[in-house]
């Protein structure tokens, strides 16, 4: 997969995109990142690619034109004859998540706007991005960080760049709950011991274990994620215990309200 990035801030993208995983990832050829530097455009020759607002008001607004240069001279690279999928970084776009990654990496070349100041002239918007991305409901100062953000997600989707192909599947989001706990040698740590079914060596219990906990910690920390529609019978079966057994776990209102919520509605289902 080819990532282009156009940005005021090369350097950063690179350093970022160059490290660990994603780094291993372009040594291989399984992914490859060119920055485009919007500064290279500018149309007044000193480097200057902002100016003030029409109809004043705070801040600067990076001008259509060098973006618009940039993104010409990125589509030659690419030989893309006349679109390619770009997405501008904003906090005004639909919000990341794992089903938009999972989609983008279908793509063979994506591309990225990192906006900057108070953002982007509007008609170069409307002229070349195919999509408006926000990567949470906060602003940051440029669109670097969000687009090393979903670049990292997105690659973690295309086959080969996990060492083990497993470790994409089952993470949180990839079944609609967050992934259970985790742990690792050594067995005692400070007083702690692993669960035992961990050590029993019997596959089925550790998978229904791991569920369970899946459940238990989409219950606690994302309750928003629990849909009726994807629990099954086990599943339920589950949640009743948890709810009659609410005293030793330790349940919230919130927590027991939720519960309610969902088994009460598929009583009336089964009904
Ligand atoms: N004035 C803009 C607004 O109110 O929507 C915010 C501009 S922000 C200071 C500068 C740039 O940072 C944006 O153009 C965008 O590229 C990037 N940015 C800031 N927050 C972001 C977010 N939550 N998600 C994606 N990009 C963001």
């Amino acid at each position: 997969m080819n990532f282009y990035v156009m940005t005021l801030f090369p350097e950063m993208i690179e350093q970022g995109m160059h490290t660990s995983i994603t780094g291993r990832a372009m040594e291989k050829g399984l992914l490859s990142l060119k920055t485009v530097n919007i500064r290279d455009y500018s149309v007044t020759g000193n480097g200057r690619i902002d100016d003030y607002p029409y109809g004043g008001g705070a801040g600067m607004v990076m001008q259509a034109e060098p973006i618009y240069r940039a993104y010409e001279d990125l589509l030659r690279q690419t030989r893309a004859q006349d679109k390619i999928r770009l997405v501008y970084l904003t906090p005004q776009g639909r919000v990341f998540h794992q089903a938009m990654a999972q989609e983008l990496a279908q793509e063979e070349n994506l591309a990225f706007l990192c906006g900057h100041y108070e953002g982007v002239d509007e008609r170069v918007l409307e002229a070349i991005v195919t999509d408006y991305v926000s990567i949470g409901d906060y602003v940051l100062t440029g669109g670097e960080l969000p687009a090393m953000v979903m670049m990292d997600a997105i690659s973690r989707m295309v086959p080969g760049v996990l060492s083990n192909s497993d470790s994409g599947v089952s993470e949180s989001f990839s079944d609609g709950l967050l992934e259970y706990p985790q742990y690792s040698r050594p067995e005692l740590w400070r007083g702690c011991p692993v669960p035992p079914v961990l050590l029993s060596g019997h596959h089925g219990n550790v998978d229904r274990w791991r569920h369970e906990q899946s459940l238990l910690r989409t219950l606690r920390n994302r309750p928003d994620l629990l849909k009726k529609e994807s629990l099954n019978k086990e599943d339920l079966k589950y949640l009743w215990k948890l709810l009659e057994e609410e005293m030793d776990n330790g349940l919230s209102a919130e927590e027991i309200s939720v519960l309610k919520n969902l088994l009460g509605i598929s009583l009336k289902l089964s009904d």
